[in-house]
């Protein structure tokens, strides 16, 4: 029987195993360097609140994580984000500003959204009229070539709504630095609208126009109500535990007489096929030997992050909406706060309130020596110094995700049709996680299935 080992029991490696497990028919193993499965998903239940200590739910529009849970019998589970109160804030000198409604990350759908917006001044309001008015002129200039997202938002929309929100948006998902971010790979779908339309509020006017009228659109967000980690605990179910080696660290991948030789603490092993779920700098680390050019490929920043959630016994007032965005320089080490209970039902407790204090690159390698006290104190403090004087966390949840969210440089998408290339002419090779595709929990598992189900045939 063919023999299959998985380097990684991230949500990409898990689902990957348990692809296989309910294929049946397969050898596998799934290494995995931890105590636990689920890498960067993980729910804390606590009390009656439920602390999503990595990712909160997923994007609706991508349909792959949903069919999963429903074919994991969690249908029932499933959950919208308060949509109907969905706003989001961004902190400027005088506190917090909403974004205008009916924004599309930093374009609006119609001008008419930004005239009484407090959050830009008179130039950006022209900058957002004059880009409109440009559709022809920017269609003609679209670009053949990849660029970064700075110099894409620059071009349409000028420096105040790069700094003000297309900076903290992108760097919260996608780390790291948008005069790097490659926006062929990050921002696809405006790229299209830009060869189409020019401009890119024309563009989601357009496609506004077609929607079928009268439809309410589904939520933006899709959770599951005990938190995403039930995904991983519900699959972990379905993989037979000897299948599973948990604390164990993959030193070495070779190629010997055709087979992979897989490398631990223990000794080696051969497999037939292997897919490598790892984050991109370890499997490029683990690469190396194999192909010089795929680690090469492999190699790319990738930013921390430091999560701190606060866990309040108490109601308090919170501006309404799902939180805000903390753009660079004003101030905060924050990038985000998250107003959970008003993102997602069921999050606390009736009466009870939780937030979630999100530090990404320099701030969250600063933090991450610290003691979890002292990164929920500052945590606290920093979030008062937003929204206002707070009651005393009952408890707090640390998380530090170290190199966590790999940053899609310029010419990533041609870099990784090498890397596709040069890994199809390796039999039994795959490559999986965030590192490639995406990094959202739909697509990782998408293809980690599609990786699998590639493997039985
Ligand atoms: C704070 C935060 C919030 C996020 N929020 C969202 C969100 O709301 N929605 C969304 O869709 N996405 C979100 N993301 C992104 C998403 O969570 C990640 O992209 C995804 O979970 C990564 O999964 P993975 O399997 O690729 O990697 P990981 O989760 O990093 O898993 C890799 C695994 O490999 C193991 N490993 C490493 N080295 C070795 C080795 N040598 N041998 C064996 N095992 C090894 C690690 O221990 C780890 O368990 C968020 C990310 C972060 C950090």
């Amino acid at each position: 029987m063919k023999r299959t080992a998985i380097l990684g029991g991230g949500i990409a490696g898990v689902t990957a195993a348990w692809q296989l497990a309910r294929r049946g028919n397969t050898d596998f193993t799934l290494f995995e360097s931890r105590g636990r499965l689920g890498g960067t998903v993980e729910t804390v239940q606590r009390d009656g609140f439920t602390i999503e200590c990595g990712p909160d739910g997923w994007v609706t529009e991508k349909p792959w994580a949903r069919a999963m849970a429903e074919e994991l019998g969690l249908a029932d589970e499933l959950i919208a984000s308060k949509d109907e109160t969905r706003k989001t804030y961004v902190m400027t000198p005088g506190g917090l500003v909403a974004m205008p409604d009916g924004m599309r990350m930093m374009v609006p759908t119609s001008l008419a959204s930004l005239e009484s917006s407090e959050l830009f001044t008179a130039d950006a309001k022209a900058a957002y009229a004059r880009e409109l008015a440009s559709a022809e002129v920017l269609k003609a200039a679209a670009p053949s070539e990849d660029e970064s997202v700075a110099s894409f938002v620059l071009r349409h929309f000028g420096p105040e709504v790069l700094a003000k929100i297309g900076a903290p948006l992108l760097n919260g998902v996608f780390g790291g630095d948008v005069e790097t971010l490659s926006v062929r790979a990050v921002m696809a779908g405006f790229v299209a609208m830009e060869r189409e339309h020019g401009s890119l509020i024309a563009a989601l006017q357009a496609k506004l126009a077609v929607a079928p009228a009268g439809r309410r659109p589904a939520s933006i967000f899709t959770g599951l109500r005990g938190g995403t980690g039930a995904l991983v605990d519900r699959m972990v179910a379905e993989i037979p535990g000897e299948n599973v080696r948990l604390n164990t660290q993959v030193t070495a991948i070779s190629r010997r007489d055709g087979a992979w030789i897989v490398a631990t603490a223990a000794g080696e092993e051969a497999f037939d096929a292997l897919l490598l779920a790892t984050p991109a700098h370890v499997t490029s680390a683990l690469l190396r030997p194999v192909s010089p050019r795929m680690a090469e490929l492999t190699t790319m920043e990738a930013s921390s992050a430091v999560v701190a959630a606060l866990a309040f016994d108490e109601h308090f007032e919170l501006p309404p909406g799902f939180g805000f965005l903390a753009p660079a320089g004003q101030g905060s080490q924050l990038l985000a706060g998250t107003f959970v209970d008003q993102k997602f039902p069921d999050r606390a407790p009736e009466g009870k309130r939780l937030l979630r204090a999100f530090f990404g690159s320099a701030a969250a390698e600063r933090l991450a020596p610290l003691p979890d006290e002292e990164i929920a104190e500052l945590a606290l403090a920093e979030m008062e110094s937003i929204v206002g004087k707070l009651p005393v966390p009952v408890f707090s949840v640390v998380r530090r995700w170290p190199k966590s969210l790999p940053q899609y440089a310029v010419g990533h998408l041609e870099r990784m049709a090498e890397l596709d290339s040069l890994v199809a002419a390796e039999p039994g090779l795959w490559l999986l996680g965030n590192g490639y595709r995406g990094v959202g929990l739909p697509d990782l598992i998408r293809d980690a299935r599609a990786a699998a189900d590639a493997v039985i045939a």
